[in-house]
């Protein structure tokens, strides 16, 4: 189905390239982002895979001695201490300033509506949705909310792993799920509540699984921006199938993680795991969520990547081998942009 001339275009639920140019330096973000020798996203890869637009994460890292686990199963590592809100916010706010930076040098289109990020990326330009991995640079009232939304927010995963004052995130442990103690705070609750007042989505990626049904509760749909299936591989980062489900159920979205120790069935950040295994997380979550519910979050330049799929720039063999597993173009298409798109359409408003 794919002319080699036309790549399919790819809109990613998840990546961490605004962290990557942070911790390079700000000074340099643009040329960094106009070509990296190490980074899975730059502007001449993003031309290359057809990758057209992406949620660009800001995260403020856990500081001090904090290291990534290694992922050889079983693992459980202790999750790092809260972030303090003023450390979180200065990290946050040069993050933002970034993603600004690289709007005001053409290097891609800041997007703050479904309809911007359409005529953004039929214009060519890399269509960007600013979006908060741990929502530690919030405080209790709120009031930094207000400014971010004002900077381009349009998304927040309260927690990333480590707990904030809003509630609690999954640890790096496998085998185990998201079932693993109390769901949002009171504070949680008033957070998830001014973002559906604001018109910003709020992802469950990290939540555990009380906080997700709390999510659902408040009546948001259930978004997962980068989340695989855990009775494929049964990590605590992975969805349930009831999890699935009711993504599905709510007219939310779930965006496949390419992170290796994400899709292996053992849990381990094996460079050598295939497409197979790609296609059997997203058949998967098609048969649990619905063809228009299943689209990607590759967690680039925040996870380590396959061998087959090592950075955007080669995002259009994944649609070959979608092709070849029988997915159909239509079914491609979907899952490649339109129903990230469709769920912005229909989610975010002025
Ligand atoms: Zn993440």
């Amino acid at each position: 189905m794919k002319s080699e001339s036309q790549p399919v275009p790819v809109f990613d639920g998840h990546n961490d390239a605004i962290l990557r140019l942070w911790m390079g330096g700000g000074q340099t973000a643009s040329d960094q982002f106009r070509s990296s020798a190490t980074g899975h996203i730059d502007l001449k890869k993003a031309h290359t895979g057809g990758y057209s637009g992406a949620f660009f994460a800001l995260f403020a890292p856990p500081h001090g001695a904090f290291k990534m686990p290694a992922f050889q199963p079983p693992y459980d590592e202790p999750l790092p201490p809260e972030l303090p809100y003023d450390q979180a916010l200065q990290v946050i706010i040069e993050q933002a300033g970034i993603l600004a930076r690289l709007d005001r040098d053409g290097l891609l289109k800041l997007c703050r509506t479904g309809a911007e990020l359409r005529s953004a990326m039929a214009n060519g330009q890399l269509g960007a949705i600013m979006h908060m991995e741990g929502a530690e640079a919030i405080g209790p009232d709120l009031t930094s909310l207000d400014l971010l939304y004002e900077a381009g927010l349009r998304s927040i995963g309260p927690v990333w792993s480590r707990p904030t004052i809003f509630g609690h995130g999954v640890p790096f442990r496998y085998p185990s799920d998201g079932d693993i103690g109390a769901g949002l705070t009171d504070a949680g609750k008033g957070l998830v509540s001014r973002c559906a007042t604001l018109g910003i989505i709020v992802d469950t990626s990290h939540l555990n699984m009380a906080g997700f049904w709390d999510v659902g509760d408040a009546g948001l749909p259930l978004v997962a921006t980068h989340s695989n299936a855990h009775s494929i591989s049964p990590g605590a980062r992975n969805l349930t199938d009831a999890q699935l489900r009711a993504i599905g159920d709510s007219g939310g979205v779930v965006g496949l993680n390419f992170g290796t120790m994400f899709l292996d069935p053992g849990g381990r950040a094996d460079p050598s795991v295939g497409f197979d295994l790609f296609i059997k997380h997203l058949s998967h979550m098609i048969d649990l969520a619905g063809e228009d519910a299943v689209a990607f979050g590759s967690d680039f330049d925040g996870a380590p990547m396959p061998q087959c799929l090592p950075d955007c720039g080669r995002m259009q063999s994944l649609v070959t081998a979608l092709d070849g597993a029988g997915f159909g173009a239509d079914l491609i298409k979907k899952i490649c942009a339109e129903n990230w798109m469709a769920f912005l359409d229909r989610t975010l408003h002025t």
